[in-house]
């Protein structure tokens, strides 16, 4: 049972997770939290502060995390000596992170590995926080450090975990306090290398954390607990109208996460797949609600989502020389593979390809090696919005009635393959919200 941000972040909200988790005791959860909402942008924010020599601007975030933490831990355990443990042990977190932060401000530069140490901070607080509550309610909840669990590889920021190592730790750390009749309360996000230095799985990891912890323990099912009432038609965020969806399959549920439903971090299927361990998401305000099964069974419909992100860049290759000749692919996407850069969705023609990356820092580096082997254009501000259904391709029907539904917003590209579960169209940045609602529009429109 994972607890995102929301679902933990004050203290009532915490005893709300208690009693979800109270009247499931009997199937033995593990419970993954998140840091409380906000938490994490914070301390990404106190070591960008430091970095840029704004120490008085990190320490007072520092503080006023503090503060938040102390407050809810009040409401959580009132004055009772163990609040008293738990307020040291705290403090003593804070005391770390600033102290971090003041070395970063004095090296003027901060390693990824010391970011993952700042960062981790907020579900190390939310876990104390979090078993505080559940023995107040009564629940045996212990407290399990994350890094003993989750061991990762040590691309810091963006570490991927070892199945094996973890399946190991699961065996010898969780499955004997289960056995013993305790509830296990992990971190999310956060695990360690296998030198024992604390890594971060990537922004949204909690997710991940908690099916890979499921998948460890050959877990019935693996359940996130959020602030909407399972995975929608569209973010509701953008549309207003997005209806629940009661089952979907792996693969949609995969898709739309990659195209920015961010109700599930990317990653989270794939454990869960392998094993077959279906995934639920869950409204934690509403936890009678049924929610979405995440299986491989759901029925097959033409459209089930719409999802749709920023961010995007179109690189376009030319050569004459080059077009359609075998190995030149391979050339190209040795260079995205060499700087770690994935490609979401691409298109050939006799003369040019096509492909979109996210914007981030190594697209530069990208370009300037591509620059070798074509003539490369970029073009900046796009976004993606992509249709997912497994019956997508049935019917070329749907791919019309998606076009006319754009209207005159202008698709600058567009990929749909003959098995695919998706249909992603490339549109200006700032022409995603109205995409994705009249796409919405044409395909769930409002009953009455
Ligand atoms: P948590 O802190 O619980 O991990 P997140 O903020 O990461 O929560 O994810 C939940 C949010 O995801 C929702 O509040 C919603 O705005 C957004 N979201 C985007 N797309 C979807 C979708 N298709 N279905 C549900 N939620 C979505
Ligand atoms: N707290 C982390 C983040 O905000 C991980 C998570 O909430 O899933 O990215
Ligand atoms: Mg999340």
């Amino acid at each position: 049972m994972k607890f995102g941000g929301t679902s933990v972040g004050n203290a009532a909200a915490i005893q709300s997770t208690a009693a979800i988790v109270a009247a499931r005791r009997d199937r033995t959860p593990v419970v993954v939290v998140s840091a409380m909402s906000g938490v994490t942008n914070a301390l990404f924010s106190v070591a960008n502060d430091a970095v840029d020599g704004r120490s008085t601007a990190a320490l007072a975030t520092v503080e006023s995390l503090r503060t938040r933490h102390r407050d809810e831990l009040a409401t959580l355990a009132g004055s009772t000596n163990e609040m008293s443990d738990v307020l040291a042990e705290i403090n003593a977190l804070f005391d770390e992170v600033a102290a971090l932060a003041h070395a970063l401000a004095v090296l003027g530069h901060a390693t990824p590995r010391a970011i993952d140490a700042i960062v981790s901070a907020g579900e190390r607080l939310s876990v104390r926080l979090v078993v505080t509550a559940y023995q107040a309610a009564g629940l045996p909840a212990v407290a399990v450090d994350a890094r003993h669990v989750l061991i990762t590889t040590d691309e810091h920021n963006r570490a991927t975990p070892l199945p094996d190592a973890i399946e190991a730790a699961g065996r010898t750390i969780l499955a004997p306090l289960l056995a013993g009749g305790a509830i296990p309360v992990i971190a999310g996000f956060i695990g360690a290398t296998v030198a024992g230095v604390t890594s971060t799985l990537g922004r949204g990891g909690s997710d991940y954390s908690a099916s890979l912890i499921g998948a460890a323990l050959r877990a019935d099912a693996i359940e996130i607990w959020t602030d909407v009432d399972g995975m929608l038609t569209a973010d509701p965020r953008v549309v207003s109208t997005a209806r629940c969806i009661e089952q979907i399959r792996f693969d949609e549920a995969s898709e739309l996460a990659s195209f920015g439903a961010k109700v599930l971090h990317p990653s989270t299927i794939a454990p869960a797949v392998r094993l077959g361990i279906p995934v639920y998401v869950l409204n934690s305000a509403r936890p009678l609600g049924r929610g979405t099964r995440i299986t491989t069974d759901a029925p097959r419909r033409a459209v089930t989502a719409i999802a749709g992100r920023r961010g995007t860049s179109v690189v376009k290759l030319r050569s004459s020389r080059m077009l359609l000749a075998h190995g030149f692919l391979r050339t190209i996407f040795d260079v995205f593979e060499r700087h770690k850069t994935s490609v979401d969705v691409i298109a050939t023609s006799e003369v040019e390809v096509s492909l979109t990356v996210d914007h981030d820092d190594r697209l530069d580096a990208v370009l300037v090696d591509l620059a070798g082997l074509a003539d490369v254009s970029v073009e900046r501000g796009l976004g993606i919005v992509a249709i997912v259904g497994a019956g997508l391709s049935d019917d070329t029907r749907t791919l019309a009635a998606a076009l006319t539904a754009l209207g005159e917003i202008h698709v600058h590209m567009l990929s749909l393959s003959a098995t695919t579960i998706n249909l992603t169209m490339i549109v200006d940045e700032d022409q995603v919200p109205a995409a994705m609602r009249r796409l919405h529009a044409a395909f769930f429109p409002e009953q009455s």
